[in-house]
């Protein structure tokens, strides 16, 4: 496993500890929160991170935390010795279900690992007006993310369109970095 690809370092608390939820947890409100909050603590930490140091340094962070989490779930969500088909197949279906978006392959070439995907319904991003600009940077890193758990090689995906560019779907091309 190469260190460079999974940004592990020795922490007193881990991505883990934070997602442990269903201890103590939420009796009456349930493990559901609308989609509003959601996008509150996205865009308004965005905002903060933009203030404070500049519009390229916020996107480089929402991209690296993105690619964090992607890691976190490929690791713990889905299982990452199956073949690519199938492992992708698991992959929509796991993100259908968690409400993150409805994933669609546009290009699979199982040679090069190259991947055009779409995301409709993003939690991120649909309904958005038109910014013109992508704004899916956690989503860049987070499939990057998965990709990279899944493959061992450094991935990376970049948005090509997006709801706040004036589609309907945000797309993402994703392949190795070299
Ligand atoms: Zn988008």
């Amino acid at each position: 496993m190469k260190e460079n690809v999974f940004l592990d370092s020795p922490k007193e608390y881990s991505l883990e500890d934070y997602m442990n939820h269903t201890v103590n947890g939420r009796g009456n409100l349930g493990q559901e929160v609308p989609i509003e909050v959601y996008r509150l603590l996205e865009y308004s930490l965005r905002e903060e991170l933009e203030e404070r140091f500049g519009k390229e340094c916020q996107v480089e962070i929402m991209r690296c935390a993105g690619r964090r989490a992607g890691i976190f779930f490929a690791r713990n969500l889905l299982d990452v010795t199956l073949p690519l088909q199938e492992f992708v197949a698991q992959l929509q279906a796991k993100t259908a279900e968690l409400k993150i978006g409805v994933i669609r392959i546009e290009k699979l070439d199982e040679d090069t690992g190259k991947i055009v995907l779409t995301v409709s319904e993003d939690a991120d991003c649909s309904g958005l007006p038109l910014l013109g600009e992508t704004v899916c940077n956690y989503d860049e890193g987070f499939i990057a993310g998965i990709m990279s758990a899944y493959t061992e090689k450094e991935y990376r995906a970049v948005e090509i369109d997006c709801w706040a560019t004036g589609d309907r779907v945000c797309r993402f091309l994703v392949e190795v970095k070299e």
